[in-house]
């Protein structure tokens, strides 16, 4: 599909590499200025340097986006130079997997900081000027766990799954600005995050026994349906989460 998102501003987050790499690089393919953050320079640096060699719109920040008052200064900095951010991606997020009685404490907060409370974070901070503008899209990358949970994933599923309640809560908070607020909830997509098991061929037989279309996901898979999100065509579509995963979860 053809979108335009030109005079449109976009912050991805987790913009360095996997599938925030190919939302980045989908929305400045039709026309944004994207914000690559991510949480080492050289990565988002990477994808906005590649992004601006072909003709692109970018700049690059790093940001821990698990530090609230990193993303509180980042905003602010940000909200000065481009007056609006009118589509904002939340996609960094990490696993720290084990079953429930041997999770720390450190990996469940570090799974919350950086996959959840990043997400009310950049949300708080950014949404205000797309309220005033009466426009702006928000689309949060959650997980098939976050819908049906994962043995080994606690913190990673309630972290999902937060994302997915603070999405539906946020799109009636700022519906009447027509700032919609939707969740994208991958299955398993071929990234760094998933290399382990991907890789390995017993592991991914047995993980595709549960995905009807027999396959892994692309990055670019996501990016297609954030950018739809994104884009003037979907303005009528708010507080929903587009499953994406080959089936797995219906
Ligand atoms: P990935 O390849 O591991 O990339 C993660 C990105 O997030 C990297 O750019 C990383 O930054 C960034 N990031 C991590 N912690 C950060 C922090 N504290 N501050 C700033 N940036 C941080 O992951 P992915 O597979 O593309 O996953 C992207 C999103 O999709 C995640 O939210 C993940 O939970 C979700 N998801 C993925 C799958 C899947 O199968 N891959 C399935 C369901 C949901 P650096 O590059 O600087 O390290």
């Amino acid at each position: 599909m053809s979108y335009t998102f030109n005079n449109r501003t976009a912050l991805v987050t987790g913009a360095g590499r996997g599938i925030g790499r190919a939302i980045a690089e989908t929305l400045a393919k039709h026309g944004a200025t994207v914000i690559c953050v991510s949480k080492s320079a050289e990565s988002c640096g990477g994808v906005a340097d590649a992004i601006v060699a072909s003709g692109g719109k970018a700049k690059a920040l790093a940001v821990d986006v698990a530090d609230g008052a990193a993303i509180a200064q980042a905003a602010e900095t940000l909200l000065g130079e481009f007056t609006n951010i009118d589509i904002l991606v939340n996609n960094a997020g990490i696993t720290r997997d084990g079953l429930l009685f041997r999770m720390s404490d450190a990996d469940w907060n570090d799974v919350i900081s950086t996959n959840l409370s990043s997400c009310f974070h950049w949300c708080k901070h950014l949404a205000r000027p797309m309220t005033r503008a009466r426009w702006g899209r928000i689309i949060n990358i959650a997980s098939v766990s976050g819908i049906m949970g994962n043995a080994g994933q606690a913190n990673y599923s309630a972290a999902k799954a937060g994302m997915i309640g603070l999405t539906k809560t946020l799109a009636r908070e700022f519906a009447s600005r027509s700032v919609t607020v939707n969740a994208v909830a991958p299955g398993f997509i071929k990234t760094d995050m998933t290399s382990e098991f991907v890789n390995n061929t017993d592991v991914s037989a047995k993980i595709l026994e549960a995905v009807p279309l027999k396959r892994f996901g692309e990055s670019a898979d996501i990016a297609n349906m954030t950018a739809y999100l994104a884009s003037e065509e979907a303005g009528y579509i708010t507080g929903q989460v587009f499953t994406v995963d080959g089936g797995m979860a219906m």
